[in-house]
């Protein structure tokens, strides 16, 4: 199943760059595409919905997952478990659709491995400062936890140069534009449109002056 019809789109940054704002912002703007919403052995955050922002399993159910093969890539990250549905992921791939992950840099390599046609997309802060900043405003984490992402961001920001695109978070509306004009570029490209204009290029073409 490696040659695609839809578009996987994979979005990694370190966590507090923004991406959850970003991608909820371009969703809202390219209702097309699909959030795939993963399972997480995390507690939920004050706000987060079961089944929305993620599915929440416990460590015992998560392992069973994996066991069966349930997951397309899984993996730890700050010490608890993330993976994406393999079986969500095969369905709507099928039907054609634009997927989008969330997820850490290692499933984005497990991902790319099965799909090299997805298109990485990093998010990136403007600097480590701003990132701290916006961890400690956005309130949900404790001092511990804010301390492994921040060390965590900079081992990130070094694989940078492996993604297709890169934006930088520091104006928040500037952003959010980059990341539609890349979802926008993309459809453009000349192999999907002319599968999906197929017809109409074929009357406009010398076929249809026959
Ligand atoms: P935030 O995105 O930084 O606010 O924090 P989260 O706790 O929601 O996510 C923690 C990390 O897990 C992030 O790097 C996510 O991209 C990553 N993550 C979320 N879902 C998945 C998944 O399904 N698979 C993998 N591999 N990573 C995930
Ligand atoms: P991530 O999903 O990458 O961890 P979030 O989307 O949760 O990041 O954003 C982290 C915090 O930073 C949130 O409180 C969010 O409102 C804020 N934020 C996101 N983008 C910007 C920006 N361009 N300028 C200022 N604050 C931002
Ligand atoms: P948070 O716990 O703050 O929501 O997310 C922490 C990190 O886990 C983020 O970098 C997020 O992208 C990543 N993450 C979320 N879901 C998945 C997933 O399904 N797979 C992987 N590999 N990482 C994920």
């Amino acid at each position: 199943m490696s040659q695609l019809i839809g578009n996987i789109y994979i979005v990694v940054a370190p966590s507090g760059a923004g991406k959850t704002s970003l991608v909820a912002a371009l969703l809202q703007a390219e209702p097309s595409v699909e959030l795939s919403v993963s399972y997480s052995t995390r507690a939920a955050r004050k706000g987060e919905i079961d089944g929305k922002h993620y599915h929440f399993v416990e460590r015992s159910v998560f392992d069973a997952m994996v066991e069966r093969g349930d997951f397309l890539e899984h993996a730890e990250v700050y010490g608890n478990c993330y993976g994406t549905s393999a079986p969500w992921i095969r369905g709507r791939l099928e039907a054609g659709q634009d997927i989008l992950l969330e997820i850490d840099w290692q499933g984005a390599e497990q991902v790319r491995a099965v799909f090299p046609d997805a298109i990485g997309i990093f998010i990136a802060p403007p600097s480590i400062e701003e990132l701290e900043r916006r961890l400690r405003g956005r309130d949900t984490d404790a001092e511990e936890v804010i301390l492994r992402r921040l060390a965590s961001a900079r081992a990130e920001i070094d694989k940078i140069a492996e993604y297709d695109y890169i934006v930088v978070n520091d104006d928040f509306e500037r952003a959010r534009q980059d990341l539609i004009s890349i979802v926008r570029a993309q459809r453009l490209k000349s192999g999907p449109q002319c599968r999906r204009l197929a017809e109409m290029f074929r009357r406009m073409g010398t076929a249809g002056a026959q």
